[in-house]
Formats: structure tokens, sequence, C-alpha cells
């Protein structure tokens, strides 16, 4: 499932491709990715439209159009491809590989679909950024400069959630998935169940430490290589080399030597060593 770290890399690769471009025709191929919204709707926001940025808020992907935004979300299998011409689209799409495109931008050179397997991920296109619900509800992004260890600290301290599910709380802090949530908590040596009023100050500034650089680490390798919107059986790779604790259940720690052990929190896994993290 892509987190930050990826869904950042998606926009800064897609931005050259896409910005100033516009939107000629967009088809809707799965509606269930776009509802509520209508295919007829989304065609009316975009159509005729020019993307003037491409940006990311938590795991969210927004492309900026002149008078309103597209906004998507991966979820867990979502991923876009980048074709010349709507034919060679078609073509891979018609093929017995089956790409199960949801949503077509045909843009005036070059087309951007979005494609999932599934149909989990969403698009949505809104008349303004004010209308966008899940913008609205998005807190800090964990990479803005404006979450600071102080910021945290702030948020961290009036939460009774255990310190796994604050991280993954969208609302609270935005851009964090299960798996940098697992590898920041065994950075900062912090018990994932231990509550966040629990923290004091050095802790909640050494988990603000291990976020922004599980974050920037897992960025770095998520550029190099850069996405490739070819087709949908490339994916990061980079990211797995990088990954000190996540699905390593059963094996030593790299710090301590001690027993990764995988417990299950909000119904999610949750990787940790609790002999060095307390
Ligand atoms: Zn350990």
């Amino acid at each position: 499932m892509p987190e930050l770290p990826e869904v950042e890399a998606v926009a800064r690769t897609l931005r050259p491709l896409l910005c100033g471009r516009r939107i000629r025709c967009a088809e809707v191929l799965h509606p269930i990715v776009t509802r509520p919204q209508t295919p007829a709707l989304i065609r009316e926001l975009s159509q005729g439209q020019c993307i003037e940025a491409v940006w990311r808020r938590g795991k969210y992907l927004f492309l900026e159009l002149k008078r309103g935004l597209v906004e998507m979300h991966f979820r867990f299998d979502g991923q876009l491809l980048w074709f010349a011409s709507a034919r060679e689209l078609r073509a891979r799409t018609s093929s017995a590989a089956g790409l199960h495109v949801d949503v077509i931008f045909e843009l005036d050179s070059g087309v951007l679909g979005f494609i999932d397997p599934r149909h989990l991920g969403r698009v949505h296109v809104w008349e303004s950024a004010g209308d966008c619900a899940p913008l609205s509800s998005l807190g800090i992004d964990a990479l803005s400069r404006t979450l600071t260890a102080e910021a945290l600290h702030a948020q961290i301290s009036s939460s009774k959630l255990p310190l796994k599910e604050f991280l993954l709380n969208q609302k609270k802090i935005a851009g964090i998935g299960n798996i940098y949530s697992c590898e920041a908590l065994w950075q900062a040596r912090l018990d994932p169940r231990r509550s966040g009023n629990s923290l004091d100050h050095k802790e909640s500034g050494r988990l603000h430490k291990a976020i922004v650089s599980v974050l920037k680490r897992a960025l770095e390798c998520c550029l190099d290589p850069a996405p490739d919107f070819s087709g949908p059986q490339w994916w990061f790779q980079g990211p797995e080399e990088i990954l000190r604790v996540y699905q390593r259940e059963g094996l030593s720690c790299r710090r301590c030597g001690g027993n990764i052990r995988r417990i299950v929190q909000g119904g999610r896994s949750t990787y940790c060593c609790l002999n060095c993290q307390k």
C-alpha cells in the first residue's frame, strides 16, 4: 500500500508530464472508483481544464486544475499509467492481460490512466479545494515543516491512543501507514502499545526524528529508480531494503538481537522488538 514516500515520488515524477497540459477528455470505466460522483460529473468538472500543479498531501495525490481539483487515493493496489496515446492505452487494456483501467484522463499530449485490479482506489473531482472533504480532514503532513518536534508533542501528548494507532490516524498526522509507522517506532525505540500521552518531551523528540528520517530515506529509495508508469508490473523495489522491522517476525532484532514479534493493533499487524522498544 503506497504511503507518503511512494505517493510523493509519484507526484514528483508526474509533475513534468502533466503540468501545463489540458484535459481533453475524462472517461470513467468503473464508476465504483468515483462514487458518489457520477462519470458525467467527473467529465463536467475536468474536461477542458488545464492542469496547473501536481502535489501530495498525506497519501493523497492532487492534480490542481485551473478551476478545481482532481483527488486520487491509491488505497492498496491503485496505480497510475502513462501512455503516449489513447490508442496505445486501448491496445494495452484490450489485451488478455486486462489492465483494469478505472479512469482515463486524455490530455492534449499523453494519456493518464488510473488502474486498480480490485477497484478500491478512489478518484474524485472537486470544484474547489475547499469542497474536497478528504483534504480538509487531514492532519499535519508528516513531511511538512510545520510538523516540528514541538507540534508532534502537542498532538501526541493529548492522545490516549496507542502510539501505533496514533501514527496511523490520518486526522492527526497524515501520510504514515502500517510499514513506516512500525519502522519509525522501532527507530525511536518506543513500544507501539504505549499511549501517546505517556511520552515525555525527549521521547516524542526521538519519535519526530525517527518519522522524518524513515520517510526521507524511503522517499530517496522511491525516487531511485523513479516510478515508471509504463505498466502495472512496475513497483517500488528500493524501500524494502531499508526496512529494519516490518515483516521480520521471528527474526532477530538488528539492534539488540532480541526476537521481532508481530502483534495486532486496531486490526493491523505491528512488528516490533519488545526487548529494546520500551
Ligand atoms: Zn531490539
